[in-house]
C-alpha cells in the first residue's frame, strides 16, 4: 500500500504575469461598452477592466476564460469537487484501474490524513498520543482494504466489483476545466474555513498560486491559512 501526500497541478498554460488572460476577457468585455480605444497595450487597462467588471457583479464577462487543474486527493475529496456543476471533469477509474496489476504495484494507494486532521479544527488540539492512536487505526483500516481488495481479485473478482471495498482515502486523479467565474465560485466554497480539512488541504495552496499568477480574478476572494 502507497501513502501519498495530496497535491494539485495546473495543466493549463499561464502566460507571464498572467496579462494575456485578462488581455482576452478585456477584448471581450469592452465589446458591451464600445470602449476598445481605452485597451492599452502593457495590460494596465485589462487589470483594470476585469476588476471593474468583478466589483460591479459582470462576471458573465470573465466565463470567456479556461483554467484546468489536476488534483491528486482522495475518494472522498473528489466525490465533493464533482458536485461543482458548471465544470468539466476526467478522474482516474476505479471500474477500468485494475491496482492488483504490474503497473500499480500490485497494491493500492491511499492519501495521507495527516495534513487534514491538522487542518481539523477539532483535531488540531488532540495530544500526539491521541492523534498516533488514530493514525494507527486508519493504517490498519487501509491495509485490511487492500487485503480483501486483492484477495477479491485473485478469487476472480473484476476491479469494478472488488472496487466496492476500496476505501474513501483512496487516491485518485481528477482534472478539472471551469471557467474563471466557476473557480470563483469554487474557491469561495472550498477554502473557506467552513470546507472539508482535506478539500482545504489542496484548495488554499492552489488559490494562493493563482492570486500569484493571475491578476485581480481571485484578488477579492479571502484567504484564510489556518
Ligand atoms: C461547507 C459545505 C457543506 C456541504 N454539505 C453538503 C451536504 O451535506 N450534502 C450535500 O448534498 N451537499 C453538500 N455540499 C455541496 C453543495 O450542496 C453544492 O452541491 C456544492 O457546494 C456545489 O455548489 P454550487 O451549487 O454553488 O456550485 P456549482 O454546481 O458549481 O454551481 C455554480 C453556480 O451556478 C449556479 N447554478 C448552478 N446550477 C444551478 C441551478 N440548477 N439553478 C440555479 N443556479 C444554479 C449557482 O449560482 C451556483 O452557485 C456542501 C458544500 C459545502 C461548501
Amino acid at each position: 500500500m502507497k501513502v501519498l501526500k495530496a497535491g494539485y497541478e495546473i495543466l493549463s498554460n499561464i502566460s507571464d504575469g498572467g496579462i494575456d488572460e485578462l488581455k482576452h476577457i478585456e477584448k471581450i468585455g469592452r465589446v458591451c461598452y464600445k470602449s476598445e480605444d481605452k485597451i492599452s497595450e502593457d495590460g494596465e487597462s485589462a487589470k483594470r477592466f476585469v476588476k471593474m467588471l468583478i466589483d460591479r457583479g459582470h462576471e458573465a464577462m470573465i466565463e470567456h476564460s479556461s483554467l484546468t487543474v489536476k488534483f491528486i486527493v482522495d475518494r472522498g475529496v473528489s466525490h465533493e469537487l464533482v458536485r461543482h456543476r458548471i465544470a468539466s471533469f476526467a478522474q482516474e477509474s476505479t471500474r477500468y484501474c485494475n491496482y492488483s496489476n504490474d503497473k500499480f504495484g500490485n497494491e493500492i494507494s491511499v492519501i495521507d490524513v495527516t495534513n487534514g486532521m491538522k487542518l481539523d479544527g477539532k483535531m488540531s488540539t488532540m495530544s500526539s498520543y491521541d492523534i498516533a492512536n488514530v493514525l494507527k487505526e486508519w493504517n490498519e483500516a487501509m491495509m485490511d482494504a487492500e487485503r480483501h481488495y486483492l484477495k477479491m481479485i485473485e478469487l476472480g473478482a473484476t476491479s469494478q466489483i472488488a472496487r466496492s471495498v476500496l476505501p474513501n482515502s483512496t487516491k485518485t486523479e481528477i482534472t478539472i476545466t471551469a471557467n474563471y467565474r466557476e473557480w470563483r465560485n469554487f474557491f469561495k466554497l472550498r477554502v473557506a474555513k467552513t470546507a472539508h480539512p482535506q478539500m482545504r488541504e489542496v484548495t488554499v495552496p492552489l488559490l494562493k498560486e493563482l492570486k500569484n499568477r493571475i491578476p485581480v480574478v481571485f484578488d477579492d476572494i479571502e484567504l484564510e491559512e489556518k
